[in-house]
């Protein structure tokens, strides 16, 4: 029988899974610190609400099919529609709403390095406040969380998709909407692509290489806030008074590592003022760790013109992969193993690692009947204690107690164990 799994489709190992685990823990834990309440939308939305505002384009990057009942179904493909879709549809949520998820979702990207079928995201979203502080708060809940799950190296860049469209409009002469939204994916793709392979893929878009080469250059204007801004002002550029209010609210709050960028767009195109994405400084070439913005268009498809919607979603697999940490957190194993010497101690045994666990210490146990060196063989891999229950030192009250890391051995009478093993796991 051919077991292969669908293309873009893996399994979720225990040690990336419990690596994923202590991503979601420090996520509910800093989503407490800032006062998001946590929720989960639908997986499966109807068909026509994941193409709003994308369009029916989008059906090339979902999963979506017709369920029993004949209905035009799909997966989601991210958080954000699905929590949109619920607070633009419960008018009676006191405002501002501030919303957290963790979970997974599907799009049919072309899976490579960093990228999936199948993939978990963490992410915040803030309804029913047009305000700089509110798009303060997400970046700020970004920068947090990343220094919690001890990656310090992030640089955060934040641009303006209408300072690039006055910049198209005033600069390129480019008017037509349709147009514009072309330039602004090529800019989206600068990062990721060169201008080469941009031209080719928009040259047929009515796309020439000067306009190309022109918006090029300035979305390559990126660094300080300050000077980034100054730059902005000396071309006459007047849409910058949200990004002024915004690097002016995250120096208030201290978020470090904040850079400009007139190169950042965002794919999505709900997108509509502020976005911002967020790299691990040594590792370019995985592509954002997290991004986000402001998105008042989506509430107002959903009849809610007048909400306002800002947040920010995070790539769980591309920050354990920027972490590296996935062997490292399986290596920290906190369990104990209960082996024995013979069959007649089976019984004891197992009465031993039930009282462990019933005390609330993660406890292994020998079922296989095997020997003692096999046990400990095994268990080597998962365990740091190992209690050897043997028949002369039982009849005694005693057992042996074996540190797995340094091999140190000693009898502990039956009754002191439990203490010894949580002053020594
Ligand atoms: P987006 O929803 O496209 O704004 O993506 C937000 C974040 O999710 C990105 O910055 C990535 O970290 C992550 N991400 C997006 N697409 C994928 C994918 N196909 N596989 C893994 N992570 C992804």
């Amino acid at each position: 029988m051919d077991l292969s799994l669908p293309r873009g489709m893996r399994d979720l190992e225990p040690d990336e899974y419990e690596a994923l685990e202590r991503v979601r823990s420090s996520f509910i834990e800093v989503a407490g610190l800032f006062g998001f309440r946590l929720m989960e939308p639908s997986p499966i939305e109807m068909l026509q609400t994941l193409e709003a505002k994308s369009g029916v384009g989008v059906r090339e990057e979902v999963y979506h099919f017709k369920d029993k009942g004949g209905r035009e179904v799909g997966l989601r493909f991210d958080l954000t529609v699905g929590l949109t879709r619920y607070v633009a549809s419960n008018r009676g949520l006191p405002l501002p709403v501030k919303l957290g998820v963790f979970s997974d979702m599907w799009r049919y990207d072309e899976p490579q390095y960093g990228r999936y079928r199948w993939f978990y995201q963490w992410d915040v979203e803030i309804f029913g406040a047009k305000s700089a502080d509110a798009d303060a708060e997400v970046v700020e809940f970004s920068s947090t969380l990343f220094s919690k799950l001890g990656l310090k190296e992030v640089s955060i860049e934040i641009g303006d998709r209408r300072v690039v469209e006055e910049f198209i409009r005033s600069r390129l002469g480019v008017q037509s909407d349709e147009k514009i939204l072309t330039l602004l994916r090529a800019v989206d793709k600068l990062g990721k692509k060169t201008v080469d392979e941009i031209m080719e893929e928009y040259g047929g878009k009515g796309v020439d290489r000067e306009t190309l080469s022109r918006l090029t250059e300035f979305g390559s204007i990126k660094g300080e806030p300050t000077q980034v801004l100054d730059s902005l002002a000396d071309e006459g550029l007047k849409q910058t008074d949200d990004l002024t209010r915004l690097v002016d609210a995250l120096k208030a709050r201290r978020v470090p590592n904040v850079t400009l960028s007139m190169g950042i767009v965002r794919g999505l195109d709900y997108y509509t003022g502020v976005v911002f994405e967020v790299f691990e400084k040594e590792k370019p070439g995985l592509g954002a760790l997290a991004g986000g913005g402001r998105y008042d268009v989506l509430p107002e498809i959903f009849g809610r013109s007048d909400i306002g919607a800002t947040g920010v979603a995070g790539g769980v697999e591309r920050a354990l992969l920027a972490l590296s940490k996935v062997k490292a957190v399986a290596a920290e194993a906190r369990m104990v193993f209960v082996g024995y010497v013979g069959d007649k101690m089976v019984a004891a045994a197992t009465e031993l690692a039930s009282n462990l666990r019933r005390s609330g210490i993660p406890t292994d146990l020998e079922v296989s009947g095997r020997s003692l060196r096999k046990q400990l063989e095994y268990a080597s891999k998962s365990a740091s204690l190992f209690v050897i229950v043997g028949p002369r030192e039982y009849s005694e009250g005693m057992v042996t107690l074996r540190d797995m890391r340094s091999g140190a051995e000693s009898k502990i009478p039956l009754k002191d164990l439990e203490a010894r093993i949580k002053s020594s796991l």
